[in-house]
């Protein structure tokens, strides 16, 4: 008599192997979110010219399925690139609000980090964090394009590992 067939625990299914993979929906989706960022441009300052700078030829953010995008509710990514002052707030928190959800935000630079050389100003805010969450920090001032593009690399592991805690 023929051994029974091996349970799909004892043996899951390969691709290459059986033809089929066997998945949850969420890992799935996780994945085609880490690789369909759409990004607000959101420059705030100085640092906006380096994220300009990865979305030209050079760098090319489109090879990612990036696409920049002119409003909140087409967009699932906030590049907070400059200096967040006190009366821009409130604005930057209403559009993180109006974004697609699941959102994640990336901030970019030593402004957007803590408030970088304006940290003792009356009018700046100390860290766009303390305004809405971030998930990935670049440092520098300004960051190069390359290390907005490792940041950004860095969002998507954290996205496809399933990484990011919402509330
Ligand atoms: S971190 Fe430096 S380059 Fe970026 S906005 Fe601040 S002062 Fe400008």
């Amino acid at each position: 008599m023929p051994d029974p067939a091996p349970s799909l625990v004892e043996r899951p299914p390969q691709l290459l192997r059986d033809g089929y993979v066997l998945t949850r929906l969420e890992p799935l989706a996780d994945l085609a979110r880490g690789n369909s960022l759409w990004y607000l441009t959101f420059g705030l300052a100085c640092c906006a010219v380096e994220m300009i700078h990865a979305a030209m030829a050079r760098y090319d953010l489109e090879r990612f399925s990036m696409i920049p995008r002119a409003s909140p509710r087409q967009a699932d990514l906030m590049i907070v690139s400059g200096t967040l002052t006190n009366k821009m707030a409130r604005a930057i928190r209403r559009v993180y609000d109006q974004m697609a959800e699941p959102r994640y935000v990336i901030s970019m630079g030593s402004c957007a980090n803590g408030g970088g050389y304006y940290h003792h100003g009356y009018s700046t805010v100390r860290g766009c964090d303390r305004i809405i969450p971030v998930d990935v920090y670049v440092p520098g001032c300004p960051p190069t394009a390359e290390a907005l593009l490792y940041g950004i690399a860095q969002l998507q592991r954290k996205i496809h590992e399933g990484s990011i805690a919402r509330a």
